[in-house]
């Protein structure tokens, strides 16, 4: 059944639709990135929904939040509301780190409050790079994994 669509089982009325179901379980699971102190951020330099989980293993070791650029949750890779920016949420982490991010004036409007902005891209020309504390200019499948073993280490030694 898609989205939206209303229930045709013979149990369902009008009156209770699916729909309502669904919305509550969306609800649910919904994240508040404005709260969040670390978010790491991947853009259309992700390239694939397959590499997404580099980044999420990346957050994971850091204890912070995957969040995205507009691309990013347009395709579907990561849902709206991890959306950073004008048309999505505005974040003022401690740490915000931009993977594959070129620094868009409608992405930095949404994180540009962050007390410490690092940001990875391998266009030495980037945007990104005007407003960031750090920048690494590099692949970030190079980064990512070396990053996330390296903090992994430090956690058991
Ligand atoms: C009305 C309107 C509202 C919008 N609202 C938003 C919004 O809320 N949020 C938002 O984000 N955008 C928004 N946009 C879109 C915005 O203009 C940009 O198109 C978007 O932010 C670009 O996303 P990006 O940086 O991921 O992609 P790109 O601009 O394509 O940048 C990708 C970057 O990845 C780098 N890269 C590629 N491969 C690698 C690699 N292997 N390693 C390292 N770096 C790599 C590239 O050098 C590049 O800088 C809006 C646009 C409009 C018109």
């Amino acid at each position: 059944m898609k989205p939206g669509s209303w229930c045709s089982c013979g149990r369902c009325s009008k009156e209770k639709p699916w729909r309502t179901l669904d919305l509550f379980k969306e609800a649910k699971s919904a994240v508040d990135l404005t709260q969040a102190p670390l978010i790491v951020a991947i853009g259309r330099g992700i390239k694939a929904p397959e590499n997404i989980p580099q980044a999420e293993a990346l957050a994971k070791a850091l204890g912070g939040e995957i969040a995205a650029s507009r691309p990013i949750c347009d395709e579907g890779w990561l849902p709206m509301e991890r959306q950073i920016g004008s048309s999505g949420q505005t974040v003022a982490p401690k740490l915000y780190l931009a993977l594959g991010i070129s620094g868009a004036i409608q992405h930095v409007v949404g994180m540009k409050g962050a007390r410490t902005i690092v940001a990875i891209n391998k266009d030495s020309n980037a945007p990104i790079f005007e407003i960031a504390d750090y920048g690494v200019v590099g692949d970030i499948f190079e980064i990512m994994p070396a990053l996330t073993e390296a903090l992994e280490k430090a956690k058991t030694s």
